[in-house]
């Protein structure tokens, strides 16, 4: 099941994308967000299957008709894992870590599909990060590595949009990470039961048609288990919160020469399990 954030007739909707293209408005069922969605059915995806059923026929709108936004455009927490794939380690000059990096990027660092990412005036070293993230359905605390699947409510595509100048500067990566519109994220959330096995994804990024990026989820370092029972062993997980796994080798930074981000580019991230992320690229005014 795919489920994505749309707005139409000047209002935001959480919806159900059908197979024919179709979405069903979930506010008409009394769900006031994607966020609202997930925490009534977290643990639960046959509740909103059977309900979807019911509704099928009732689709007032179609894709390519209303204007997406990210599937959580506000996420409680947007946390990201870095150095999280064998090859991207290597390439950075990076031992494999024995202990997950984490850091953050905050919500207003979130757009939607095909909004631009901005290049900010003061970074010398824009950079992309193809990323699969997976989404908190039932929260908790001191979760415990082997009852992962019972927290996962779902799976999208993040690009970890990175300026290496600030990200480098110090050792704490966050401001080089959380620029507005370096989170660009969707298209969509596709459920949980809909992905058996979601450490064997293809993951690929292109830039203008080029392929630059092209791995699986199976050279994560540390994988969904581990992750959620790490976090988890801090700080409370939440309905909602997006886990975004880290990028695999090939970004612009460890490429000789250097592959930064410029205005004009066309980035698109591609999980064809999950679909495609496309975001233009221009320069802050
Ligand atoms: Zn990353």
């Amino acid at each position: 099941m795919r489920l994505l954030t749309f707005e139409a007739d000047g209002k935001v909707r959480p919806g159900a994308l059908l197979e024919t293209n179709g979405i069903f408005d979930l506010s008409t069922a009394g769900f006031s967000s994607m966020l609202d969605v997930i925490e009534a059915n977290s643990g639960n995806p046959q509740k909103l299957q059977e309900l979807l059923t019911k509704a099928s026929a009732d689709t007032a709108y179609s894709l390519g008709t209303v204007k997406l936004l990210a599937p959580i455009p506000k996420p409680r927490k947007l946390i990201c894992v870095g150095l999280n794939y064998r090859d991207h380690a290597t390439e950075t000059g990076s031992e494999i870590p024995s202990v997950p990096t984490i850091f953050n990027k905050f919500a207003t660092s979130v757009i939607a599909p095909g909004e631009n990412i901005i290049l900010p005036k003061v970074s010398k070293s824009p950079d992309y990060e193809a990323e699969f993230a997976f989404i908190i359905g039932r929260g908790g605390r001191h979760i415990a590595a082997e009852s992962w699947k019972e927290h996962v409510f779902g799976y999208t595509i993040v690009n970890d949009v990175s300026a290496r100048d600030y990200q480098r500067a110090t050792t704490q990566w966050l401001m080089g990470k959380t620029f507005d519109t370096f989170a660009p994220m969707g298209p969509w959330i596709v459920t949980a039961d809909s992905i058996p096995d979601p450490h064997n994804l293809d993951i690929r990024l292109e830039i203008n048609g080029e392929t630059l990026q092209d791995s699986n989820t199976r050279e994560l370092i540390f994988k969904i288990p581990d992750l959620i029972a790490f976090l988890s062993s801090v700080f409370t997980l939440e309905p909602g919160d997006i886990v975004s796994t880290g990028t695999p080798a090939g970004v612009g930074v460890a490429r000789k020469p250097p592959r930064f981000l410029q205005p004009g580019d066309d980035v698109v991230v591609k999980i064809p399990a999950i679909g495609e992320l496309r975001n233009p690229v221009i320069s802050e005014t």
